[in-house]
Order: structure tokens, then C-alpha cells, then sequence
């Protein structure tokens, strides 16, 4: 896959990158409004293709080296990279959801992975430690800070709770295209990598399985399934180093009401 060298993005590109970040979170709330026992993947994508066309926004994945889909869609021991499609979404399963967008040149992606009626203690604790190992990730992106302590406070702690740590995928710079460098690996050393700097623009993507770290793609070429058929789970948010806090360009925001 080729990349785009870093880029350092000016105020005004953040703003943009925040708008495409946002428009990636009205498609989340949109599907995770649609998600319940019996809806299909394929519905999801709809969803997705619909809101985009709602806003004047392109997807970033639909016809990237080909991707069949607006969306991914992950379920159970699906890491990344699902097809959406005629899947039929059942009680307990769990549901990876990566949404990017394209608007006024700039990239937005985020993922989230999303309950489908209740599910098991297992699955539940699953999801609460990639979501806070995504935080504890965030955190970490300061500027001064190496690149390595990011993917090390995912590692810290998908390894404290005794988790497969996914290796070979990652998250990775993002900009007016949706993957540029640095890799953004989930697991360093906080003493190597790139020095972060304010205005590096960063997509941060823990995933983390219930069993082995190690990783299969399915005939369809796209989907990364656990080697194990044991659940994973994946979060992603867009983030801008600044001087403080990195930013969230994909925070979920309560909707405007008026
Ligand atoms: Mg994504
Ligand atoms: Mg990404």
C-alpha cells in the first residue's frame, strides 16, 4: 500500500479534517440507530451510501484498490476489512463498523465496534478494553512524546487483560489521503519512532482479540479473521496532535437539537 509522506496540517486543514471527522460520526449514529438482531450488513452500507449522499461526502473506501463496499463491516472474529453484504446480524454478535469520508478534500475515519442485542460477559469486557485502550492511546499522542508510546498504551493494557494483540494491522496518518505515514502500530517502545509534532494528523486503531494475536484473510481477499475464530474488537478515532491533548476530529458529539 503506498503512503503519502507525513504531513503537518495548518489550522484550517484541521477544521476541514473536523468536518469530514463529523460527517464520519452522523454515519455512525445513523447505523447504530439500524443495528438489531435481523438487519443485514448489506442494510448497514445503505445507510452509510444514503447519509453520504444526504451531505455531498464520499466514501474512502468504496473503490480503494477495489473494496466493494461504503463501509466495513466486522463481525465476531472479524478483525477489519468485511465486506458488507447479505450477513444477517444476530443476538449477541459484535459489530466492527469503519466508517471513512471524504469531504472538501480531506479524510475522516473512524471505527467502532457496536453490540447487536445483548451479548456475553466476554464480549462485553472485550469492548470496553479496546475502547479504553483507544483513549489511553489518545492520550499518549502528545507532542514530545515518541510515536512507539501510543501503540506501547495499547499493548500495556490489551496485555494486562490478556489479549491477542493485533500486529500486522494498524492505524496510520490521514489527511487528503486516508493513509499516509507514520504506520501507527498497536504495540512500541515509548523511546522509538517519530518525535509527534502539532499539526501531525493521526488515525489510532486498536484491535484487540480474545485469543490469539494471530491473523488470517478470508478467499475474498479482504477479511482479517482472528486464526483462532476467537471475537475481536476494534476502535478508531482521527485525531490532530496539538500543544495540549490531541484532538478527537471524530468525537461523537451530541447531535444539535433545536
Ligand atoms: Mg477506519
Ligand atoms: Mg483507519
Amino acid at each position: 500500500m503506498t503512503r503519502t509522506p507525513i504531513t503537518i496540517k495548518n489550522p484550517a486543514e484541521i477544521s476541514r479534517m473536523r468536518d469530514a471527522g463529523q460527517v464520519v460520526v452522523l454515519v455512525h449514529r445513523r447505523i447504530e440507530e439500524a443495528i438489531r438482531p435481523g438487519v443485514t450488513t448489506g442494510e448497514l452500507d445503505a445507510i452509510a451510501r444514503d447519509t453520504l449522499a444526504e451531505v455531498g461526502a464520499v466514501s474512502s473506501f468504496l473503490g480503494y484498490y477495489g473494496f466493494p463496499g461504503h463501509i466495513c463491516a466486522s463481525v465476531n472474529d472479524e478483525i477489519v476489512h468485511g465486506i458488507p453484504g447479505r450477513r444477517v446480524l444476530h443476538e449477541g454478535d459484535i459489530v466492527s463498523i469503519d466508517v471513512g469520508a471524504i469531504v472538501n478534500g480531506y479524510h475522516g475515519d473512524s471505527a467502532w465496534t457496536y453490540p447487536v442485542g445483548r451479548i456475553s460477559e466476554e464480549a462485553t469486557q472485550l469492548l470496553a478494553t479496546t475502547e479504553a485502550a483507544l483513549h489511553e492511546a489518545i492520550a499518549a499522542a502528545r507532542p514530545g512524546h515518541r510515536l512507539g508510546a501510543v501503540g506501547h498504551a495499547v499493548e500495556r493494557l490489551g496485555e494486562a487483560r490478556g489479549y491477542g494483540i493485533v500486529r500486522g494491522y494498524g492505524g496510520h496518518g490521514i489527511g487528503r489521503q486516508m493513509h499516509e505515514d507514520p504506520h501507527v502500530p498497536n504495540h512500541g517502545d515509548p523511546t522509538k519512532g517519530v518525535v509527534l509534532r502539532p499539526g501531525m494528523t493521526l488515525a489510532i486503531e486498536p484491535m484487540l482479540n480474545v485469543g490469539t494475536e494471530e491473523t488470517r484473510v478470508l478467499a475474498d481477499e479482504w477479511t482479517v479473521v482472528t486464526a483462532d475464530g476467537s471475537l475481536s474488537a476494534h476502535f478508531e478515532h482521527t485525531v490532530a496532535i496539538t500543544l495540549g491533548e490531541a484532538q478527537v476530529l471524530t468525537e461523537r458529539l451530541a447531535p444539535v437539537v433545536y
